[in-house]
């Protein structure tokens, strides 16, 4: 274990302030990415700045326009809650389909939306990794590649995006609230997650030191009728192979609205947008949702062992759409 400094936050103000003047300090919440990625000596924070007791960010609001995460919910908390259960089906969903209880009774929602990759590669020392060290190589993209993305790679990191939340925070067009030394701000989730591009160490637009402070979800008509399947090599405690958040409004058997957001196969939380147009305005039967899923995965591109995912993910945006109720 390496040195480093341990200070508890009394306010929001403080915290961005000294993680603002440190630029080697980290958040601690629920501590169960962060303090694993220090042990194993990946992430080596000079400051851990503790964000537990932050007054009011463990509330969660919900009215008529819309629904507020704080950063600090706990995830089962969120899942549990009884709007989120039944307005916002395909978040609950979502974080029961994440990690186990154990892990959900400790983990906040922000720090979900953060949470690194599980790249073998990145959390191994002894291999290259540009996201881990950049400049020194992609071990994945001639290696052990069955769990990584076939959408949004580059040639310097094909890493899978870990977070189920995010999958259906995109599909519902949810908003980032931060607070950081020069004022907070909104960031629309589908722009908060970058793909990695030749810089894959940056992996979101926060500024150094911008905390997140909450989380909204708009008042979607499509929000009611949502979904979110995952599937993965053991039916819990497991990350997604594919996972696929579904929303849609049907009037008279035809589609009003839809979304859907892939999760597992992409860089990013995926938003299949050329699906979703493919899809609205169709009745609502099978072959259009195979229409709809040959476009979601149309961009694919498989490294050697990940090809299956392809097939997967089409399957799986069927079966999603196939289990919401026309
Ligand atoms: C065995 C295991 C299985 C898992 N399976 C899944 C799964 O299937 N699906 C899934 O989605 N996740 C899964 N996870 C990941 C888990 O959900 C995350 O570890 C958890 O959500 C992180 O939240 P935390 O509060 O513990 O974050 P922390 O570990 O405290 O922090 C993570 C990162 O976020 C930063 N951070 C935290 N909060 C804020 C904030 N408010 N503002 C700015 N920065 C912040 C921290 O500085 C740190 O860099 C799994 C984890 C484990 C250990
Ligand atoms: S896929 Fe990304 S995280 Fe994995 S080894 Fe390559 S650069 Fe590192």
């Amino acid at each position: 274990m390496f040195p480093f400094r341990y200070e508890r936050g009394r306010d929001i103000a403080g915290v961005v302030a000294l993680a603002e003047r440190d630029r080697s300090a980290e958040f601690l919440a629920g501590g169960t990415d962060l303090l694993q990625l220090m042990k194993d000596d990946v992430q080596r924070p000079g400051r851990v700045i503790d964000i537990t007791r932050l007054p009011e960010l463990d509330q969660i609001e919900a009215g008529s326009g819309g629904l507020r995460l704080g950063a600090l919910v706990k995830m089962s908390d969120a899942a549990a809650h009884p709007v989120v259960a039944t307005q916002y089906p395909v978040i609950a969903e979502a974080l029961l389909a994440s990690a186990s209880p154990q892990i959900r009774n400790m983990a906040t929602l922000g720090g979900n939306l953060l949470q690194r990759t599980r790249c073998g590669y990145f959390r191994d020392h002894g291999t290259a990794c540009n996201k881990r060290e950049p400049g020194s190589g992609c071990a994945a993209l001639h290696g052990e590649n069955r769990l990584h993305a076939v959408l949004g790679g580059s040639g310097y990191c094909i890493a899978a995006h870990p977070s189920d939340l995010a999958v259906a925070l995109v599909a519902l067009d949810a908003t980032v609230e931060t607070a950081r030394a020069g004022g907070g701000r909104r960031i629309p989730i589908a722009g908060f997650h970058l793909l990695p591009g030749d810089t894959p160490e940056r992996e979101n637009v926060l500024d150094p030191g911008e905390l997140i402070v909450g989380i909204e979800v708009p008042a979607l008509g499509c929000a009611q009728r949502s979904h979110y399947l995952k599937v993965r090599d053991r039916a819990s405690f497991e990350f997604a192979l594919a996972s696929v958040a579904v929303a849609a409004e049907i009037a008279e058997g035809v589609v009003r609205d839809a979304r859907i957001a892939l999760g597992g196969v992409g860089t990013k939380p995926w938003r299949a947008h050329d699906a979703e147009r493919a899809l609205i305005g169709q009745p609502w039967t099978r072959a259009a949702f195979e229409g709809a899923a040959a476009k979601a995965l149309a961009g694919a591109r498989p490294a050697t062992h990940n090809g299956f995912k392809i097939p997967l993910a089409q399957r799986t945006v069927v079966r999603a759409l196939s289990q919401l109720k026309a």
